[in-house]
Formats: C-alpha cells, structure tokens, sequence
C-alpha cells in the first residue's frame, strides 16, 4: 500500500516532537495557558485510541484513496512528476480548503446539542500534547478527515503530491498540538499562519480559534476575540514583570 506509510510515520514523529520543545532553552509554553506535563498514562491512552483510529478509522479512507487513484490513473513515476512549485501551491489549496471546512465542522461540533457525543473526546486534555493531535472520538475523525481528503479530489495529478500533503497536515496538526511555541519555527513563516499558541488557548478556553492552520476565519468571523483580549493580558503582565 503506497499510500498509507506517510500517514502512519507520524506517530514516532508525534512522541518525540514535546521532547524537542523541553529541550529547547527558549521554547515557551503556548497560549500563555498553565503547563501540564502529560503523564506516561496519558500518553497510553492517547496511543490505544490512536491504534483504533488508524486502523479501524484512517485505513479504509486510505484504501479507498487507493482505489482513487488507481481509478483515475493517478500517475507515480518520475518522468510525469510536478515541479516543487506546482506541489507546493497544491499543497497551499488543500490547506486553505481543509482550513474552511475544518473551521466550520469544527465549530458546529462545539454546538451545545452536539458537543459531548463526538468533539468532547478531543477536549479531554486542556493542555494538549503533539499525540494528541489525532485523540479524537471515530466520528470526528471521519467529519473532519473529509476536509482533508477534498482537495486530494480537487488538485491530485502525482501520488508525489499525495506524500506531501500528508505529510505538510500531519506537520501542521502536531506542531499545533505539542504545547510549545518554539522560535523560529518556519512554519511561522507562512501569513496567517495560527499555531501552537492559537491553538493551545482553544483547549484551554473551549470557545473561538475553530480554524486549523490559518487564522482568517476566525479573524473575519469575530471567534479570536477572547483569546486577542487573552493574549493582550498575558502581554501585559509579561511587560509588568520585565519593568
Ligand atoms: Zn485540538
Ligand atoms: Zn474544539
């Protein structure tokens, strides 16, 4: 199965990633939130339900991305392979698509009716870890799975192009699950780009930043608003504290 290896490659990325934060002298907490170190039992929670989800949940979606391409004669030889360029704004457009439908499942799964059946799961850890990043109930990865897979439909022309996707999203959901919002980090890099720290203040507070990787649509939408007024706190008392 040709596909599927990135997807599972993950995991070992995902352990590690925390440990890279602690050892960093400057990483700094996320969200300005308290830090709570996971515990190893934690960690062995997260990791079973991880194990039911990639192969009860993520390998039949896998499988049939498979049949996908092969139906559509999804080309993976090196002759018919895209520029890097062409790659990286498939990529680009898969974000910004898997950004749109994520911000608004994802605010719809926080709906008072809602909530506790599917997203809860998710917000188990209010100070979450980068294994985290998949901690979440069999229906929320299949809702919110989906938004990944529509621009697979939209731009796949290279199984190339498929590896990098997967791995540019497994990238991004890690780093804003791992707690740390380490400095230059060239993820940073991209505008709008949310991040740890945008992340980390939904886990703590439950209500705004729903987007994944960008910030606009809770921007457009007025849902960043308690974490700006948060953030601008946190500022200040950093400020307070250096005088
Ligand atoms: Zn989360
Ligand atoms: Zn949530």
């Amino acid at each position: 199965m040709r596909i599927c290896l990135p997807a599972w490659a993950h995991s070992a990325f995902a352990v590690t990633r925390k440990e890279v934060g602690r050892a960093g002298a400057s990483a700094a907490v996320a969200g300005g939130s308290v830090d709570k170190p996971e515990t190893l039992e934690k960690q062995w929670r997260c990791f079973k339900m991880l194990l039911f989800n990639h192969f009860c949940i993520q390998l039949p979606m896998i499988c049939g991305t498979y049949y996908f391409t092969e139906y559509f004669n999804i080309p993976y030889d090196w002759n018919s392979m895209p520029k890097w360029y062409k790659i990286f704004a498939e990529c680009l457009g898969c974000a910004i698509i898997e950004d749109t439908w994520h911000y608004f499942l994802h605010r719809l799964l926080h709906h008072k009716r809602i909530y506790k059946y599917i997203h809860k799961v998710h917000h188990e850890f209010t100070a979450p870890f980068g294994m985290q990043a998949e901690y979440a109930h069999p229906a929320e990865t299949i809702i919110l799975g989906i938004g990944f897979f529509i621009g697979i439909v939209v731009f796949c022309d290279h199984m190339i192009f498929l590896w990098a996707w997967v791995i540019v999203r497994l990238m991004e959901t890690i780093d804003v699950h791992s707690g740390y919002d380490i400095p230059l980090n060239p993820l940073h890099l991209i505008p709008f780009y949310a991040g740890a720290r945008f992340h980390d203040f939904h886990h703590m507070n439950f209500i705004g930043n729903y987007a994944s990787t960008f910030t606009w649509w809770d921007k457009l939408l007025g849902t960043d608003s308690f974490f700006n007024a948060h953030y601008k706190k946190v500022k200040e008392a950093e400020e307070k504290k250096e005088k």
